[in-house]
């Protein structure tokens, strides 16, 4: 299990979350080609610290997440798993979810 990082981060990436972390495992490659940051399963311990330190309330644990994000659950394993090509089909995905203003 892991906490996740949904819709309303795109956009904001304020960062908060990252300086929290005590295992640094809050991911973006760049502002310029990530809308949204990213929290990786298999490094992830569920501390919880994340959570209410995001002004916009986009971080839950994956089993309490609502049901109209839980795709971001398979998202953020996504990205944070896969190649640049992978990373790209998720950003895409991202896109789709949410069109850029
Ligand atoms: S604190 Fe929330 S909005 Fe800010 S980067 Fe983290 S998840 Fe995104
Ligand atoms: S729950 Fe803890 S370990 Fe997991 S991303 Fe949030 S701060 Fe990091």
């Amino acid at each position: 299990m892991t906490y996740v990082i949904t819709q309303p981060c795109i956009d904001v990436k304020d960062k908060s979350c990252v300086d929290v972390c005590p295992v640094s495992c809050i991911y973006l490659e760049g502002d310029d080609v990530d809308r949204k940051l990213y929290i990786h399963p298999d490094e992830c311990i569920e501390c919880g610290a994340c959570e209410p330190e995001c002004p916009v309330s986009a971080i839950f644990h994956e089993s309490a997440a609502p049901d109209e994000w839980h795709e971001f659950i398979e998202l953020d394993a996504r990205w944070c798993r896969g190649d640049d090509a992978e990373k790209n089909a998720v950003r895409a995905r991202v896109n789709e979810i949410q069109p850029p203003a």
